[in-house]
Parts: structure tokens; C-alpha cells; sequence
């Protein structure tokens, strides 16, 4: 099922992302990890294409098949194409379409300062693009930034590029991760404004831990807001209260979140099944 037509049920829909585990790592870590998700029932989980972009080196599609063939919920595999060319979209394609899985969530990738950009796709609205007029007829969705993607001129720019894609055929927008909601209820405006009417899913990180807060500080762009650093600086080197105080954030924006009656909450789960648990839990009648 293309996951767009979830999304045209009357209820917010709650999904789930994971990445395949880094080289390594064994795969088995991701497997034990989704055992236990995939009892949360989410309407579909994504699962991550390798930064670098070469197919691989990803399990993207092992998993994701996993999700949709052995557990029979919704899959979509993440794909960029920065450093690809037709050719290796093709057989990725080809590959997921004999996989089963029925959509992708279609990304340019971030450019690698040591790899030069191959020249077939240059946004991600080409990839879409490509992927609507491919033979196979795949679901496609596609990211957004809340506070605006960090290389684009500024929020306007932001919204006709965001809107352009949404032309070229995403047909589901899945946010960045953002702490202060407020943030995104102004981008859900500007989105409208634009004429941008697909349904915009909100990506809702739990920091549980102190490296993930260094990671947002340098690379995520993410404002902070005060409440936040509050909490993160007094538990920092307290690891089960930053995991417990971290879940709550997560918990207290996804309930305001839903107050407002947004579409749907996408849970970047970082492979931890003890914080999608406790997340789901806590929200399950709101569902
Ligand atoms: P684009 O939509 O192409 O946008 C990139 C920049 O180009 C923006 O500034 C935009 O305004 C501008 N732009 C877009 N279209 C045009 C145009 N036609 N003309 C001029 N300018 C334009 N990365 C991974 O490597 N693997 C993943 O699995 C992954 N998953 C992600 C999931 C989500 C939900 C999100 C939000 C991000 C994810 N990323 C992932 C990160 C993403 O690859 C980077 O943010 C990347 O820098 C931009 O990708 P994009 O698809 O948003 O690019």
C-alpha cells in the first residue's frame, strides 16, 4: 500500500524510522531491535539509505523487505542520489519493486566535501521525478525542514523548492527533527500557504543520551529552546534520568502535536526499542 492512503484515514498516523547498523556492527542488532518494535503495530517504518550512497554498502532494502514481507507492516526504503547516476537508481529500483517494497521516501542525500556530486540528479524533485515515470509504481514521500534545509537561501526559497517537489509528485512530507513545536506550526502555515496539501508528518527525536545531544548541537541545526538545554544540561551525566527526561520531551511535544491535530508523528527511534515502547505507550489513546 502506498502509505499516502494511511494518511487519508481520519486519524493521526504514527510510524517509526531505523537505520541499518553501521558496517561494524552486526546486522542482528537491527533485527532484535525490530522483533521488538514491530509489536508497537506503527502504520509504517523507513528505514535509512547509507550517507554515502553506495547500495552496497546499506542494508536498506534487506530490511526493509524484512518489515513489509516477514512482519507485514508498511515498509518505505529511504534512497539518494546524489552520488548516483540513472543507471544505479535503475537497478536500486528494479531491486526494491522485486523486494515488494512499495515505497520510498526519495532524497538528495548531503554532498560529500571529498565526493564530488554525480551530474543525473542534482535535487531530490529529480530522483521523484525519475521515480514517477520508472515502470514501477511506487508511493513516494519526501523530507522537509521545519527551520528551513540549512543551504537554502531562506524560508521562502525553502517553501517554492519544498513546493516544486510536492509538483514533481511526493505525495507525503516527513519533517526534519525539531524540539520547539512552535516551529513547525509556522512551517505547516507557510507550507499551506504555498499550496502544498499533502499531509506533512512531524519528526520527533527522544535525546536519551549525551552523544546525541553533542550530535544535535554540531550537525542537526535544530533550535534548542531553553526548556530543552534546561533539562539536558542538569541530567547529562545522569544516564537514566536523561533517558527518562528525554522520553518525556518527546512525549509532551508529540501530545501537543497531536492536540493540533497534526497528520502524523514519525519517530526517529535510533534502533531502541525500550524508547519506542515507552513513547507508544505512553500515547496510545491518542492514536
Ligand atoms: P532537496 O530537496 O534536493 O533540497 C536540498 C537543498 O536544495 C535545499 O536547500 C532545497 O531548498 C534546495 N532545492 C531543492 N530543489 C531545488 C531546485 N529545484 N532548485 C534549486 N534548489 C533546490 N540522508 C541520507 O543520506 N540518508 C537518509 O536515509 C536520509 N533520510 C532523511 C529523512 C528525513 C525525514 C530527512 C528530513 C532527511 C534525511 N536525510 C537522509 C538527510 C538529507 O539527505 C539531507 O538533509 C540533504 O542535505 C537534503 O536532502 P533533500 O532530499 O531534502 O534535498
Amino acid at each position: 500500500m502506498h502509505i499516502n492512503q494511511l494518511f487519508k484515514e481520519d486519524r493521526p498516523i504514527f510510524s517509526f524510522e531505523v537505520f541499518p547498523p553501521k558496517k561494524e556492527s552486526s546486522v542482528e542488532t537491527i533485527y532484535k531491535a525490530l522483533d521488538e518494535i514491530k509489536d508497537l503495530k506503527p502504520d509504517f517504518i523507513s528505514v535509512t539509505y547509507g550517507a554515502g550512497g553506495n547500495p552496497a554498502d546499506t542494508k536498506t532494502r534487506e530490511i526493509a523487505s524484512l518489515i513489509k514481507n516477514e512482519y507485514q507492516i508498511e515498509s518505505m526504503a529511504h534512497l539518494t542520489c546524489v552520488n548516483a547516476d540513472k543507471a544505479s537508481i535503475d537497478s536500486i529500483l528494479k531491486d526494491l519493486h522485486e523486494h515488494g517494497i512499495e515505497n520510498i521516501l526519495a532524497l538528495r542525500g548531503d554532498i560529500n566535501p571529498n565526493m564530488p556530486p554525480k551530474k543525473d540528479f542534482l535535487h531530490a524533485g529529480d530522483l521523484i521525478q525519475y521515480i514517477k515515470n520508472s515502470p514501477y509504481d511506487f508511493g513516494l514521500a519526501a523530507a522537509c525542514y521545519p527551520e528551513s534545509h540549512p543551504e537554502s537561501a531562506d524560508s521562502v526559497a525553502d517553501i517554492l523548492n519544498l513546493r516544486h517537489k510536492v509538483d514533481q509528485g511526493a505525495q507525503v512530507l516527513i519533517s526534519q527533527l525539531f524540539f520547539d513545536n512552535n516551529l513547525f506550526y509556522s512551517f505547516q502555515e507557510r507550507a499551506r500557504i504555498a499550496g502544498i496539501n499533502v499531509p506533512i508528518s512531524a519528526g520527533i527525536m527522544p535525546v536519551t543520551n549525551k552523544k546525541q545531544i553533542e550530535r544535535m548541537v554540531t550537525l542537526c541545526g535544530a533550535s534548542l529552546p531553553a526548556k530543552f538545554t534546561r533539562i539536558m544540561h542538569r541530567y547529562e551525566d545522569n544516564p537514566h534520568a536523561l533517558l527518562d527526561a528525554g522520553i518525556a520531551y518527546a512525549i509532551d511535544q508529540i501530545i501537543d502535536l497531536l492536540a493540533n491535530g497534526v497528520h502524523g508523528i514519525h519517530l526517529y527511534t535510533m534502533n531502541n526499542p525500550y524508547v519506542a515502547k515507552k513513547v507508544k505507550e505512553s500515547i496510545k489513546n491518542l492514536l
